[in-house]
């Protein structure tokens, strides 16, 4: 028999897997299934993109690439942080398979056993598995009493935060909120991490994917440039999902570290998938621009309908989530919802927050008029 480590054994199969086991189990019963449960934008890659994919596959550019990935590609994500307010050299940025590996490879180099890290609840399935696969130790805010914004948190947060403190993952706009930090809630951020000497992530995949405001990168504030790790990829803005493409950027030592892991472990990102981000980096605006306010009208059509229903929620201003409050028992509520009304959504205490379901509305406004419809006729709203 085998005997498995600590390392995976104390992680938990994710929650999300018995709601698309149940879909799939319907589906394959011929059950026609509204999918809001899925994080990533139903729009196909971008042309251009997509051709610059195929001409660098067809110029030869399908061998191993130097680990820390092309420095065209380092290039002109220096170019975008620097956009961005942020000062980074090539020698600081790692390209990775997806900004899921970016973050990996970052608290592998930072939590070791018994370090605290904090999340601000609801958070982003992955943090809190990958902080245990570290041996960490997790301390959660919880921003739900204030509508998901965290200035109004920020004395919990500082309850929270101490000396002990390793690390800080700050993810604006949030998956599942669709939060977006104000520049005050961030500066009472970066006050915390100064006076405890906290390092502080900054996962920033969504930065693209905005409601008429404008996110500020948390490495740009005094006295963050040193102590910040900023996380971006392709796959949301670009929606470039199976491509696997992400990056972070942060003070050199850190990359250094970081780097040992990615050589030993991913070598790189693929070659030819490296080539096709410039091309997005550099190209894409109106695609970006386009799938932005499509996100935006049905966003706006969903909190209609869920109002016409007598259902308030916290309005989203970025990414393409909401949380809809639910029973206690949100697990139940999904399993309810998804084998009454046909609707697949994810249970809040997958992120940390039980009583809500997280809707994404990635999906086309008639799936969406009709997924709400039902839950609605099934008595879910
Ligand atoms: N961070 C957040 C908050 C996300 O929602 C996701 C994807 O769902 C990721 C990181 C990872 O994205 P990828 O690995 O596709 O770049």
């Amino acid at each position: 028999t085998m005997e498995f480590t600590d390392r995976v054994t104390r992680v938990e199969p994710s929650a999300t897997l018995a709601i698309s086991a149940l879909a799939t189990e319907l589906e394959n019963e011929g059950a026609d299934i509204v999918d809001l449960s899925v994080g990533e934008p139903d729009f196909p890659t971008p042309e251009n993109i997509v051709e610059a994919g195929k001409d660098a596959m067809d110029a030869g550019h399908t061998g191993y690439t130097t680990s820390a990935g092309i420095l065209e590609l380092r290039e002109a994500i220096v170019d975008k942080l620097a956009a961005d307010g942020l000062e980074h050299t090539t020698d600081e940025v790692i390209v990775t398979p997806g900004a899921k590996q970016a973050l990996y490879e970052i608290v592998q180099s930072l939590v070791g056993e018994g370090d605290e890290v904090v999340l601000l609840d609801p958070a982003w399935v992955s943090y809190e598995a990958m902080v245990k696969m570290a041996g960490g130790d997790l301390t959660r805010v919880d921003l739900s009493d204030s509508d998901f914004q965290l200035e109004p948190a920020l004395d919990d947060l500082a309850d929270a935060v101490s000396d002990e403190t390793e690390l800080l993952i700050v993810n604006s706009p949030s998956n599942p909120t669709g939060a977006v930090y104000s520049d005050e809630a961030l500066e009472g951020v970066r006050d915390l991490a100064v006076e405890h000497d906290v390092t502080v992530i900054s996962d920033e995949i969504y930065k693209e994917i905005t409601y008429g405001v404008e996110p500020t990168s948390l490495g740009t504030f005094d006295g963050m440039a040193d102590r910040t790790i900023t996380v971006n990829g392709f796959s949301k803005a670009y929606s470039m999902t199976g491509w696997r493409l992400g990056y972070f950027a942060g003070p050199e030592e850190l990359i250094d570290q970081a780097g040992k892991l990615h050589s030993h472990s991913v070598s790189s990102a693929v070659n030819f998938v490296q080539h096709a981000g410039i091309e997005a980096l550099e190209n894409t605006d109106t695609a970006v621009e386009q799938m932005v306010e499509a996100f935006e009208e049905r966003r706006d059509l969903v909190i209609d309908l869920l109002d016409d229903h007598g259902v308030d929620v916290a309005e989203p201003q970025g990414a393409f989530y909401m949380m809809l409050p639910v029973d206690d028992d949100d697990q139940e509520w999904c399993e309810g919802a998804i084998e009454d009304a046909h609707v697949a959504t994810v249970p809040g205490s997958a992120f940390g927050t039980p009583g809500y379901a997280r809707i994404s509305y990635a999906a086309s406004e008639e799936r969406l008029e009709e997924g709400i419809e039902r839950l609605a006729e099934e008595d879910y709203l």
